[in-house]
């Protein structure tokens, strides 16, 4: 069976993970309840300092779940970890109101009009405003990041802006905590928050200082760039230092074109198997600024490789048939895996779907034939229009395709490797589902940060969710019982 050329980096499993954020966002509120430092003659202000701490630090915990660290998107991927980084921020935002909203209450008089009058007051105190900042910085992360990213604003400059008001909202909120909040004179619940903020900043560090340099030590240069269809672009990039990078088959790097800061850098999978190094090729869709100036580069443009990153290698395959199933682009990281394949003389059953627009937008479909002659393989080429031809067939993929690829095999031994259009890849588990694969069997990658809306999406969203409520529940339970 073939293996990546190389083995991954380690990464945490989804219930390590899990585990770490719990502790790193409740422990502190745990240990400071330990050594008294949430005491309070009433339950609310004690609710309130609870809350407030476990806030600063799931927003801290924000940096780590940024999606650009190995360890952490290895194994899970990354759009889970992007999924997660989502979900968190709105969860980070209901801390940030129960904070506030148990202030309100901490008196005994919880009319409306003393409700109100307090707010005002806090409101206008000048030592509470760093914290008030923060809050209506959070409200702003949360809704820019859902509904400006990439639309009214530029997808480059929203990212930007959105990293600058994180570090912003953090700041303020660490200058709130050590400024204002009583429970930052607790010493282990301090030394807690501030082992996060580290973390925070190390991350930071990380991903601004080290990652720039890193991806420049390849020394990968363009080797020739051209288009293959009006759509898409091939990039060819080699280096001179192969021995200081490598990757698994269906792995993608983070580029920056041109010797500049990676903070602008885009992703993409490689399509050429680990074999083919010292070269890496790219197919690239014409989807904004950055990618339709692909086919302009010149020959020997210096390129900053970030990587290699993600999960959807042949690592995450059983011993039985593999079926690849690619729409449009998605066809990228699915030659990577066929290369691997080849080059390895694999001889599992290895079967094929992959869709395109039209016949002419299947770029690299005759490359295909001749990389898997002599291997247990076969294919089935969809077009959604112009198809009907020998060897095309008009339509998007359906139970009937996976039916006919999958004749003679056992669905339940299966393993699926899906790239595509976020609607692509919900059909297609529905129906790898309702042919027999088993939803652990199903490996996807996706171009675009949105949560799908398919059956391994909405397993993976309930755990998120799971995750959160443990989160609350372990906070609030720590106060109730400090309280008492
Ligand atoms: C894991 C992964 C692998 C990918 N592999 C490929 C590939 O092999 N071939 C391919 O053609 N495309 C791939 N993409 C998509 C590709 O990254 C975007 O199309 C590209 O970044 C768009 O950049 P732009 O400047 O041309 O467009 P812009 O005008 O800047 O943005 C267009 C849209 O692209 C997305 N986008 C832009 N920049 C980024 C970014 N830095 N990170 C994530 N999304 C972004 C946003 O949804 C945005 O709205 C991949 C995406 C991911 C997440």
């Amino acid at each position: 069976m073939a293996r990546s050329a190389q083995p991954r980096p380690w990464a945490f499993s989804g219930r390590s993970l899990a585990a770490l954020y719990l502790i790193l966002t409740a422990g502190p509120v745990l240990l400071a309840s330990l050594s008294g430092g949430l005491n309070s003659p009433t339950v609310y202000p004690v609710l309130a300092r609870a809350t407030g701490v476990a806030a600063l630090a799931m927003f801290m915990m924000q940096f780590a779940t940024s999606g650009r660290f190995e360890v952490i998107s290895g194994r899970i991927g990354l759009d889970r970890t992007m999924g997660f980084h989502r979900l968190a921020a709105v969860g980070a935002l209901w801390m940030i109101l129960l904070h506030v909203v148990f202030f309100l209450f901490r008196g005994r008089d919880g009319s409306l009009d003393m409700l109100w009058q307090r707010l005002v007051l806090y409101i206008t105190t000048p030592d509470l405003a760093s914290g008030i900042v923060a809050a209506g910085l959070a409200v702003i992360l949360v809704i820019t990041g859902k509904r400006l990213r990439g639309r009214i604003i530029p997808y480059q400059a929203w990212r930007i802006g959105h990293g600058v008001l994180a570090v912003a909202l953090v700041a303020l909120s660490l200058q709130h905590a050590f400024t204002h909040a009583r429970f930052m004179a607790d010493p282990f619940g301090a030394t807690a928050i501030l082992a996060v903020a580290l973390l925070a900043l190390s991350s930071l560090l990380v991903v601004y200082v080290l990652r720039p340099l890193q991806a420049f030590r390849p020394d990968f240069r363009v080797e020739s760039a051209r288009t293959l269809s009006p759509s898409v672009a091939e990039l060819v990039l080699t280096t001179d230092r192969p021995d200081r990078f490598s990757f698994a088959a269906g792995q993608f790097v983070w580029l920056t074109i041109g010797r500049r800061h990676t903070v602008t850098d885009n992703p993409f999978s490689i399509a050429s198997a680990p074999s083919d190094l010292p070269r890496l090729r790219f197919l690239i869709r014409n989807a904004g600024d950055m990618t339709a100036a692909v086919p302009r580069l010149v020959p020997g443009t210096p390129v900053g490789v970030d990587g290699p990153h993600g999960s959807f290698t042949l690592d995450e395959a059983g011993p039985g048939p593999l079926l690849l199933l690619a729409g449009g682009i998605g066809i990228a990281p699915v030659m990577s895996l066929l290369g691997e394949l080849a080059a390895a003389r694999d001889t599992r059953p290895i079967r094929l779907i992959a869709g395109a627009r039209g016949p002419q937008d299947h770029v690299i479909r005759g490359e295909i034939p001749p990389l898997m002659a002599g291997l247990d393989f076969g294919a089935i080429f969809l077009a959604d229009r112009d198809g009907d031809r020998e060897d095309y067939e008009t339509g998007a993929c359906s139970p009937d395709h996976v039916r006919r690829v999958l004749q003679g095999l056992d669905p339940g031994e299966t393993t699926a490797f899906v790239c595509g259009p976020p609607p692509m890849m919900e059909s297609a588990v529905a129906i790898l589902l309702e042919a027999g694969l088993p939803l652990d069997g199903i490996v996807m990658e996706r171009f675009d940060f949105d949560a799908g809306n398919d059956a391994v999406c909405h397993a993976v969203r309930r755990r998120f969710i799971a995750l959160m409520a443990t989160v609350f529940a372990s906070v609030l339970s720590v106060a109730l019982i400090a309280a008492a």
